[in-house]
């Protein structure tokens, strides 16, 4: 479904913040991008929704290179969520998750049911809290409905920045689940960027280690754990020899 062909970015100041990536995300799947600070996962993910655009070589959707899409029809298909909690404070709950669905002309009832449907489905009981604002919620209820609000317009692929790293471990455990059930439920093709192996472990299908902008190792967490292809991978699993 999303096939990263020969990508290089380098940056104006000389940077190159990934080399050379060849591989492919399935239909459905579940894709970590790990690896150290610095070591080119947030341009790797930010490359296919084209906030970051690529210096060398192609990245395909459906098979179509993004630069063949219309910039607004690409974004649309691709729901995106942050670590920062960027919902907006001055609008409600409910009317947060109906940003896209309204630009992509849905009606007011098949937007609202939406909203309540994705709501239940994080444990947020739509008529508790579908109008409070943000503020009136927890920092971990608020990243809920970051995560429900990029499901909204029912996009193909969801990419996420470390969404979770600003929640206490008790939020963070119950998100994780919710994203889990959510996955099953609605097999969407989700790119997802962390620093933390244990996280990685728990929630890929398949695991793709980065260090300098190349890509280490790529594999479900059950070859990672049997199979590291070298010791930095083993550091990493935190597998002593
Ligand atoms: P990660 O997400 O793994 O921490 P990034 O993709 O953010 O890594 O960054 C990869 C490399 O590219 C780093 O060396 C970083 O400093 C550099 N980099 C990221 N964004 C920019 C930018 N806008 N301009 C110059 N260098 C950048």
């Amino acid at each position: 479904m999303i096939r990263f062909e020969q990508v290089s970015k380098q940056f104006p100041n000389g940077t190159f913040a990934v080399k050379s990536l060849d591989f492919e995300i399935k239909k459905g799947e579940f894709f970590v991008l790990i690896g150290p600070s610095g070591s080119g996962k947030t341009t790797t993910l930010k490359m296919i929704n084209r906030l970051i655009e690529l210096s060398k070589g192609w990245v395909w959707i459906n098979g179509k290179k993004i630069s063949d899409y219309d910039i607004n029809e690409l974004r649309w298909n691709i729901g995106y969520v942050l670590q920062q909690i960027a919902l907006f404070p001055h609008m409600s709950i409910a009317e947060n998750i109906a940003i896209v669905p309204e630009l992509v002309n849905w009606d007011k009832e098949k937007i609202a049911a939406r909203a309540d449907e994705l709501l239940k489905m994080v444990g947020l009981d739509p008529k508790e809290y579908r109008n409070r604002k943000p503020s009136e919620l927890s920092g971990g209820q608020q990243q809920r409905v970051g995560v429900i609000r990029a499901l909204a317009a029912d996009p193909e692929i969801i990419l996420m920045d470390e969404p979770f790293s600003a929640l206490d471990p008790f939020s963070r455990e119950k998100l994780q689940d919710d994203l889990l059930e959510i996955q099953r439920k609605l097999k969407k093709t989700i790119v997802f960027v962390t620093h933390d192996m244990q996280e990685a472990l728990k929630l890929g299908d398949r695991i793709c280690l980065m260090k300098d902008g190349e890509i280490v190792q790529i594999g479900t967490p059950h070859e990672f754990l049997t199979n590291p292809v070298n010791d930095f991978v083993r550091e990493f699993v935190g597998i002593r020899k």
